[in-house]
């Protein structure tokens, strides 16, 4: 066997999901706290007007056109962004997969990538997988020192705005001035924008709405969260013209193209949907709100964040790690969290909370349930 995923964990998010899939399975009510997206009322339309010959084959390695095009127009009229469906967009099957492609065409073996804590827990194994070190910027520094973590191997930052797992939103100058740093020391900017519907309007910039010649930075983002469609695997790429020509390199040999069949739907149905689903993803910050109030009611801290569905919890008065509290609140409460260990050492003491799917009513019990297990001092080990 090679080793490359000698060192590669699994995703643990994906693990503890697949725990609730099982004793939900076994007909256990499970309060799922735990899923990576929010459930939306999405409109549905008949298959039976599209190219369904077209949709069989294999297409364009680049994305459906007219899909690009629905896409460029969401950037262009939503955040400002001036892009080309031609030139500056790659459709592929999902985001994860186009951030490892940005990987590999962006670094090469030994050079650092910076990520910051809590982050998204693929960046870290697939740097790895690309090849390269991960440096690490802990919770409780601040953006500002970020020149402290660059060395002349540093090749790219990863930033997700706003983030998985404690809903950050960056500012325009956060941006600005993260970029300048970048650009000073030769550093690539990726900033994965997944969760670009959930902020306020006005709140979020696109970095590519910030450097619109596209220099220095990348912006990926997904149909999975915005319109919840992860099932679809539906992600994209935003990015200067010579970049894009070498990811659909790595996109012919490892990917072809995303279900062509599904492109040429939400190319003819995306404003539909769209109109539909943003409305959705914009009354979750409302419900994060509530459920905002109801932690501070209860005594439990929370990680800086205004927006979408995850609350980061904070529960470092209470103990170092919070996997065992994850573990037993899954077997013993039915409640399910991810332990923020997931998301960087720095974190280990957090749990992340996702409303997306639960009643404020369900996300009430289970605060109360963890507020009384908190008091009582268990599972704290
Ligand atoms: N980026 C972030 C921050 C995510 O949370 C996720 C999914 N959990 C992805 C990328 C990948 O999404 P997809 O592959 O479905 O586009």
């Amino acid at each position: 066997m090679g080793k490359r995923i000698n060192n590669i964990p699994e995703a643990i998010s994906v693990a503890f999901n697949q725990k609730v899939y099982e004793q939900k399975r076994n007909g256990q009510d499970v309060i799922t706290l735990s899923l990576g997206e929010a459930f939306f009322d999405i409109p549905q339309y008949s298959f039976d007007h599209l190219d369904l010959e077209k949709g069989y084959h294999y297409t364009d390695s680049q994305g459906v056109p007219e899909l690009r095009e629905k896409i460029a127009n969401y950037y262009n009229s939503l955040f400002g962004c001036s892009v080309s469906a031609d030139e500056n967009i790659l459709v592929s099957a999902g985001s994860k997969i186009i951030i490892y492609m940005c990987l590999l065409a962006a670094i090469d073996p030994g050079d650092e990538v910076i990520i910051i804590e809590p982050a998204w827990l693929s960046y870290e194994h697939q740097i790895r997988l690309a090849g390269g070190d991960v440096k690490f910027i802990p919770i409780d520094d601040s953006m500002g020192n970020i020149r402290s973590y660059i060395t002349d191997k540093t090749r790219l930052i990863i930033l997700n705005n706003p983030n998985n797992p404690a809903g950050k939103v960056y500012t325009k100058d956060q941006l600005i001035d993260l970029h300048k740093i970048c650009s000073q020391n030769n550093i690539l900017l990726l900033v994965d924008e997944a969760y670009s519907d959930f902020v306020e309007p006005g709140q979020f910039h696109s970095i590519g709405s910030l450097f619109p010649d596209f220099e220095s930075v990348i912006a990926v983002n997904s149909l999975s969260k915005t319109m919840g469609i992860s099932g679809w695997r539906i992600g994209y790429v935003l990015a200067k013209p010579e970049f894009i020509q070498e990811l659909l390199v790595l996109n012919q040999h490892l990917v072809t193209c995303a279900p062509t069949i599904l492109q040429l739907y939400l190319a003819e149905h995306f404003n539909e949907i769209h109109t539909a689903t943003y409305p959705q993803a914009q009354k979750i910050n409302a419900k994060r709100k509530k459920v905002e109030t109801l932690l501070s009611e209860a005594g439990i801290e929370t990680a800086e964040g205004s927006s979408t569905f995850y609350i980061f919890l904070n529960l470092e008065n209470y103990t170092d790690d919070a996997y065992a509290l994850a573990d037993q609140l899954l077997k013993n409460h039915n409640i399910a969290m991810v332990p923020g260990s997931a998301y960087g050492q720095s974190t280990k003491s957090y749990l992340r909370m996702s409303i997306g799917v639960e009643s404020i009513e369900r996300i009430s019990i289970a605060i109360n349930v963890l507020k009384n297990i908190l008091a009582n001092g268990e599972y704290y080990t």
